[in-house]
């Protein structure tokens, strides 16, 4: 049994009532190589901004999951020495898994050294959920390791996780589920959702250029779900804004994606004030570091070193990471 206290992290607990009061969410950043995570170091270094590091499941089979918690543990390490170099504090870094499915997956992560984990059972029925939850739960806490549950169901595709339609929360099952799983965190569905395809173009408008705007998140079952458990922590999944740049650079350099849609900044910066504590972004980073490499790989078709096209991702990720920080979730600054 490691524990993430020798590794240097932290869990969840002081981030999210800390983000609570303050009113912004800390970034949760998924990772699977290295640039990814280097990019989130230095962003949040030098935004001086407290960070969640997700590992999904499709991240462990992908990269290893050994190699992942050394990376975890490497990004600690590289945190402490960069803020020295820069003359600035350490920032608080927790280690999260991302959807965990079942009990012994959660256990084996808590048992490596992660300092938070998700257990999703949003896909069983409720009493089954809140078993499951619960379960974890006991493990967890007995390790000081924080837990976030799911209620609702996300649309999308990411990773593992995928549902054809979105169920959104309903605020009458917060309170039995956070009582008798007693869960630290609570990630809902209120109409954001997995992937850089979110809605399709019959559930939007478009504007006067042609862009898709979505349909507004349901700030209402939000504003229902706080009245229930005030001051309880919520979590965003799903929640890239997919710049319509991005997506130009991309499809300008030989991509071809189609109607790609996201949940627009202004609305995650009205969440970030509420109760929500925590917002996932994944597909925004897929999406700059493609468009990167896309770029480079058309202006300069003779380069075949790998990093002179993954050195302008992950500048391009750091760019990203950093503006979320500043201009989204307002965690700048805060660490
Ligand atoms: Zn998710």
């Amino acid at each position: 049994m490691i524990s993430y206290k020798q590794l240097g992290f932290v869990n969840t607990r002081e981030m999210f009532q800390k983000a609570f009061k303050g009113g912004y969410a800390i970034p949760a950043y998924n990772f699977n190589n290295m640039e990814q995570i280097q990019a989130i170091v230095v962003a949040c270094v030098e935004t001086q901004s407290p960070v969640i590091l997700q590992v999904s499941s499709g991240a462990r089979k992908y990269a290893n999951q050994i190699l992942l918690q050394y990376m975890g543990q490497g990004a600690v390490e590289m945190m402490k020495a960069y803020a020295k170099e820069k003359g600035l504090g350490p920032v608080p870094m927790a280690l999260h898994l991302d959807h965990g499915d079942t009990f012994e997956l959660a256990k084996s992560c808590i048992e490596s050294g992660f300092s938070s984990v998700m257990i999703d059972g949003s896909h069983h029925p409720f009493e089954k959920n809140i078993e499951l939850t619960r379960q974890v739960v006991e493990f967890a806490h007995k390790h000081d390791v924080t837990v976030e549950g799911e209620l609702g169901v996300l649309a999308g595709i990411e990773d593992e996780v995928s549902a054809e339609h979105s169920t959104y929360t309903d605020p009458k099952d917060v309170v039995k589920f956070v009582k008798e799983t007693n869960v630290d965190s609570l990630a809902i569905s209120i109409g954001t959702s997995h992937g850089a395809n979110k809605f399709k173009p019959a559930q939007c408008t478009r504007n006067a250029d042609g862009i898709l705007i979505p349909p507004p998140l349901r700030f209402d079952i939000l504003k229902e779900i706080e009245q229930q458990i005030p001051g309880f922590p919520i979590v965003l999944h799903g929640a890239s804004s997919v710049p319509v740049e991005a997506v130009k650079i991309i499809n300008e350099n030989g991509g071809a994606l189609k109607d790609s849609v996201g949940i627009p900044e202004e609305q995650l910066r009205q969440a970030a004030k509420s109760a929500v504590c925590k917002v996932n972004i994944d597909s925004d980073g897929r999406l700059w570091m493609t468009a990167a490499i896309r770029k480079t790989f058309k202006e300069k078709p003779a380069e075949f070193d790998p990093r002179k096209y993954l050195g302008p991702a992950r500048d391009a990720l750091v760019l990203m990471y950093k503006h979320k920080n500043e201009a989204v979730l307002g965690s700048a600054g805060k660490a």
